[in-house]
């Protein structure tokens, strides 16, 4: 740990306390700094979807102390089946045999649990605001002014833009959105609903149509709640008035048990909607700015570690700063070491976009083949990497590895 959390301390604001925020916010208050999180909406987002934890992630939580609460906070599920429009099974393939190939390293979490392990019990440093968009950042030439939409202005060493894939830091600092976003070809709409009859159907299954063009995830949760996810093709970007209807209108063909779903799909407000993008930038930082989670790394659902990568690069920033001399070095560090497993993942999600969501018959078939045979040893390794890109250590070796002696932190050289 470099200084302890005293006025000497350096200060980080960070703007937006999803996943990405929460875990630098505590790794940066561990290692002494004193860190305010300024988020816009106006208490924790209740709206979630299921997020299959594992990759570098997990192995963040693991070394942060918080597994625990995750795994209690999660979800166990038997096995993933893929379902025709009439509810039968095409394939499947075992969740703990996919979890083994993965070296046992996989819990499902909603978002917002996830989320709420990540706030409980905040470090002591961190001070953490709702209802505090960030409006206006202005660079000195030793430090940032950072401006919130509750009238406060905040003087920090480092503001870091963990504001999510439509990040307000990036716009301001980096440019429009439009230089920066990269999309797929997708939509993607999530949301939570009451089916006692489907729940009791799911027996602890996570069930995906066997689709084409569009498809639909299913997974129960306790109380009788369901939690969906819906991705369609489309070359549309802006993003349609009303959510429910746009969904309604993708996923109308697709049967058994979508059409259950569709009827009880709650209100707009309450469901998740949105392009499905990669970001895409030169650079991560700037001068005291820099960039974490999906404002600058988003890898896509398809990918289906954009959590993960959240995480873990908070991780890999947060322990760079500790080791570096200055920011700026600690900066540089964290791109040169995270960058080339984001663009692994990147490049692997692009690729595997057909195979997600088969465009035709035959790969339709051929999704079905491969998940019958992953249920063979050997096989399940190579599907489980096909599906989640290379292993990769660097959390875990930067952990390891002990602080340089000349080390006093980015704290002491600012
Ligand atoms: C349907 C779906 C399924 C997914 N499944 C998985 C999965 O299985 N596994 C996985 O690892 N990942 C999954 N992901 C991806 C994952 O959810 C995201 O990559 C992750 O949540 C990104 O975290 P983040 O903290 O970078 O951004 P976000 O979660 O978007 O958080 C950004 C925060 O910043 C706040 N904010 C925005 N603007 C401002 C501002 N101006 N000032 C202050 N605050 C601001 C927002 O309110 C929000 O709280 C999935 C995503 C979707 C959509």
């Amino acid at each position: 740990m470099s200084t302890p959390h005293t006025s000497q301390a350096p200060h980080v604001v960070v703007a937006g306390a999803g996943i990405a925020g929460l875990a630098l916010a505590r790794r940066l208050a561990h290692h002494g700094w004193r860190v305010t999180v300024a988020e816009r909406a106006p208490g924790p987002r209740p709206q979630g979807y299921m997020i299959d934890f594992f990759g570098p992630g997990y192995d963040a939580a693991q070394i942060m102390g918080l597994l625990p609460r995750i795994r209690e906070l999660g979800h166990d599920f038997d096995e993933a089946v893929l379902v025709d429009e009439r509810g039968r099974r095409r394939a499947s393939i075992g969740f703990r045999r996919f979890a083994q190939a993965l070296g046992g390293s996989l819990v499902s979490i909603m978002r917002p649990d996830l989320e709420l392990a990540l706030r409980e019990n905040l470090p002591e440093g961190v001070e953490l605001i709702y209802g505090a968009a960030l409006t206006g950042v202005e660079e000195r030439p030793d430090g940032v002014e950072v401006r919130l939409s509750d009238g406060r202005v905040l003087d920090a060493d480092l503001l870091a833009g963990a504001d999510g894939i439509h990040s307000t830091v990036r716009g301001l600092v980096f440019g429009p959105e439009e230089d920066h976003l990269l999309h797929l070809g997708f939509h993607t709409g999530a949301f939570v609903f009451e089916d006692a009859d489907l729940h009791a159907e799911l027996r602890g299954r996570f069930l995906l149509t066997d689709s084409m063009g569009a498809q639909m995830g299913f997974y129960g949760l306790a109380g009788n709640q369901v939690a969906v996810f819906a991705v369609h093709r489309t070359q549309e970007t802006t993003l349609p008035k009303d959510p429910r209807r746009a969904l309604r209108e993708a996923c109308a063909e697709l049967g058994w048990p979508v059409t259950r779903a569709l009827e009880r799909c709650p209100e707009p407000e309450w469901v998740y909607y949105d392009n499905v993008a990669q970001s895409r930038m030169d650079a991560w930082s700037k001068g005291r700015v820099v960039l974490l989670g999906d404002a600058c790394q988003a890898v896509s659902l398809l990918a289906g570690q954009g959590a993960s990568m959240g995480m873990g690069g908070a991780f890999v920033l947060a322990e760079e700063l500790d080791r570096a001399a200055t920011v700026f070095e600690g900066l540089e560090r964290y791109e040169a070491r995270w960058r080339p497993v984001v663009a692994e993942r990147q490049s692997a999600a692009r690729t595997g976009t057909s195979w997600f969501l088969p465009d035709t018959r035959l790969r339709l078939r051929l999704r079905r083949l491969i998940l019958g045979l992953a249920a063979l040893p050997g096989v399940d390794r190579w599907v489980a990497s096909a599906m989640s890109g290379r292993p990769s250590r660097v959390v875990e070796d930067l952990a390891a590895t002990p602080l340089p002696e000349t080390s006093g932190g980015a704290a002491g050289g600012r």
